[in-house]
């Protein structure tokens, strides 16, 4: 099919991606209806498609490399993380000599250098440095993150950068969002069409909120090494003041051998086994082991996705990858739903019920949004609009002097604060680039209606 070329490299360098030309430039039953095999599907992977890479640990140095070697030419990367010792037996990328450097720029020199067909341009800075700008210049945008918060805040900017016609989202102001995650030995992969398929806030609550042992049976009846460990570490610590009172600090191996020590105590006393070292720096640090095979399933399921979104030539998976190798292989893939509460995309205002406006204070309106698997809030800030026309600040946690003067605001009812039935709660939160906003539907007004 293509001309043979005088110069030996230039041949060898287009037989490569015969490969590809077959998928690309011939029709088959399972092609999108609408694809059309050209040569150009290759030429816009190699020198038109942008991709972001969001992060360069684990999956992030699988994806670069899968996409690299796939034949994409325009690679971005953003990590704000530097190399540590711990990360060489998988971040592949990373040498001895590059601990301490950033990920983002070693990954970025490391690709550059052996795949001559991919310029991979490196970020080191956090997801939050950008803005819409930057973002909506990518084709598509691929995430390996350990982070739920920073996924949180991705999601929210895609959606932030749509644009609306009659009600319909303009499909030219989508960028859609692949997302890899492991676990140990769960991963999962998504594709995001963002206003279009479930998001990320959409299924919230597949993402248990972080382990916490209830205390009363960590003090009373432990059953697991997880749970002396905790004891130790909540109780003895503080009793026992070891090294001087200073903090707990995870990093400090003295302190993990105190740590192991008292657990392995307090584990014979109740007969349980199964004390570590490294389960107990494991405990303290929360560290789920990173499995390297894990992230290889999972970033070559998430680059599969991003050459089947860059050339169209076929359907994405429909949409959710889950992925468990634990005890033999399991895969299992189905259609997550969006929902019409969603926070993020829904675009309806959502209603925030509340059962008695007169008991309920504003400290338990945050205590919800933190706690419930539906909002899962970190730091909510809340503000409101006064009848009077006026912007008014109900809580700020993050900068000290506001808090000051809002923290009286916790322990008034949401009737003391003038807040009425129907009003909007302005949430902003470190989980999203946009501002949520709650309307208040009181549930005593109702029982009165009847
Ligand atoms: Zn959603």
């Amino acid at each position: 099919m293509s001309v043979a070329s005088p110069n030996p490299a230039l041949a060898l360098q287009s037989k490569r991606w015969n490969g590809l030309r077959h998928l690309l430039e011939r029709e088959g039953p399972f092609c999108k209806g609408d694809f059309s095999p050209s040569p150009d599907n290759l030429e816009f992977l190699q020198t038109k498609c942008k991709v972001l890479v969001i992060g360069a640990g684990g999956l992030g140095c699988e994806l670069l490399k899968d996409l690299a070697l796939v034949g994409f030419g325009d690679l971005h990367v953003i990590d704000m993380d530097t190399i540590e010792l711990s990360n060489l037996n998988r971040q592949f990328l990373f040498r001895r000599s590059d601990i301490g450097a950033s990920k983002a720029e070693c990954a970025a020199r490391f690709i550059n250098g052996r795949v001559p067909t991919c310029r991979v341009t490196p970020h080191f800075k956090r997801i939050q440095d950008f803005d819409e700008t930057f973002y909506s210049q990518f084709h598509l945008i691929v995430c390996g993150l350990d982070s739920i918060v920073a996924r949180r805040w991705i999601n929210g900017m895609l959606l932030s950068m749509l644009r609306y016609e009659d009600g319909s989202i303009d499909v030219s102001s989508i960028v859609p969002m692949i997302d890899g995650g492991t676990e140990g030995f769960k991963g999962n992969a998504r594709v995001i069409l963002p206003g279009f398929t479930a998001c990320i806030e959409c299924t919230l609550d597949l993402f248990p909120p972080q382990v916490n042992y209830p205390l009363c049976t960590i003090a009373n009846t432990p059953r697991l090494p997880e749970h002396c460990i905790e004891y130790v570490k909540l109780i003895q610590w503080d009793k026992e003041s070891p090294f001087n009172s200073v903090p707990l600090d995870g990093d400090d191996p003295q302190h993990i051998g105190w740590i192991y020590e008292r657990s392995l105590e307090r584990a014979s006393e109740f007969n349980i086994t199964g004390i570590t070292y490294r389960l107990v720096q494991g405990v303290i640090k929360h560290i789920i082991p990173a499995v390297a095979s894990t992230n290889a399933v999972i970033a070559a399921a998430c680059a599969l996705e991003v050459f089947k979104l860059a050339t169209s030539c076929y359907d994405s998976m429909a949409n959710y990858l889950n992925f468990n190798d634990l005890d033999g292989i399991y895969t299992y893939t189905y259609e997550a739903e969006k929902s019409e509460t969603c926070l993020a995309c829904s675009n309806t205002p959502q209603l925030l019920p509340i059962e008695d406006p007169n008991t309920t204070t504003l400290e338990d309106v945050i205590k919800l949004l933190c706690e419930s698997a539906k909002y899962q809030l970190k730091s909510p800030a809340l503000t409101t609009v006064t009848k009077e026309g006026k912007q008014k600040t109900l809580y700020l946690g993050t900068v000290k002097s506001i808090e000051q003067a809002t923290r009286k605001n916790l322990t008034q009812s949401l009737g003391e604060l003038g807040l009425e039935d129907g009003q909007q709660l302005t949430v902003t939160d470190i989980t999203s680039p946009t501002a949520i906003t709650l309307q208040l539907k009181y549930q005593a007004n109702e029982v009165e209606m009847i």
